[in-house]
């Protein structure tokens, strides 16, 4: 008899249209194991990032906005895209550009359940970003019914991650109460607005914390994330996340 054919749907293709809303991710984590590795960007190969798109990522190792970590001709305390903006958070550096590759690799990320691939994403981290100098790590909390539909919180991962490369602690200081919308989909000013007060403090943070996300857009997550933790007791608050939208 021959064994039945999986087909893995393309990155960015939802797994629940795939499989069903009420798919087992722990199921699926199990075919991870089984099938052969497939390079999470472009499909092909047999590592989870293959050496093309791994070259093709494109690492914000050059001069950078000292603030939010856009990438600038020279170095600047403040760029045209944070300048005038009320950000509460100390600094922001991301590993990768969030185009090409970077994209696919998170899509696939979350609609897949790829826990490996927080791995990954922290090896990148950990080779761009300098090491935190904060006292602790945090993550930017998932959505409690998304995460558990999807198996797990990307940014937590990440942060689970990250912590032992950079010898830092990991606490879940933050909670997402349920009503809070997703971010995916909304527009520029929508995603402002619908973070706004989307926090709760569920610990005190240590006086300097860094914050994980997964990837850093307009700031505006990370932007509330902060400013609870600071409400809650933390002098300053560094955000690191895999990714970052880049402006031309
Ligand atoms: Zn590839
Ligand atoms: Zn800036």
């Amino acid at each position: 008899m021959r064994a039945p054919e999986v087909a893995i749907p393309p990155p960015g293709e939802g797994m629940d249209r795939f499989f069903g809303p009420a798919f087992d991710f722990g199921a699926l984590r199990l075919l991870d194991l089984v099938l052969p590795r497939r390079c999470g960007a472009c499909g092909l190969g047999e590592e989870l990032v293959c050496a093309d798109c791994r070259g093709r990522l494109r690492r914000l190792d050059g001069t950078l906005c000292a603030r939010c970590g856009a990438p600038t001709a020279w170095p600047v305390a403040r760029c045209r895209e944070c300048a005038g903006r009320r950000l509460s958070f100390a600094s922001a550096r991301a590993a990768v550009a969030y185009d090409g590759p970077a994209r696919a690799l998170v899509a696939g990320w979350k609609d897949r359940g790829l826990r490996p691939l927080a791995r990954e994403f922290a090896g990148f981290v950990v080779e761009v970003v300098p090491r935190t100098s904060a006292h602790a790590l945090t993550f930017v909390p998932g959505d409690a019914e998304r995460s558990l539909k999807r198996g797990q919180n990307a940014a937590e991962a990440l942060a689970r991650e990250l912590g032992p490369r950079w010898g830092l602690p990991v606490e879940r200081l933050l909670s997402r109460p349920e009503h809070g919308r997703p971010q995916r989909g909304l527009s520029r000013e929508e995603r402002r607005k619908n973070v706004r007060n989307t926090f709760t403090a569920v610990a005190r943070p240590p006086v300097h914390v860094a914050l994980v996300d997964d990837v850093y857009t307009t700031g505006a997550t990370v932007t509330a994330a902060a400013t609870e933790l600071r409400r809650a007791g933390a002098r300053s608050v560094h955000v690191v996340t895999f990714a970052r939208t880049v402006r031309r």
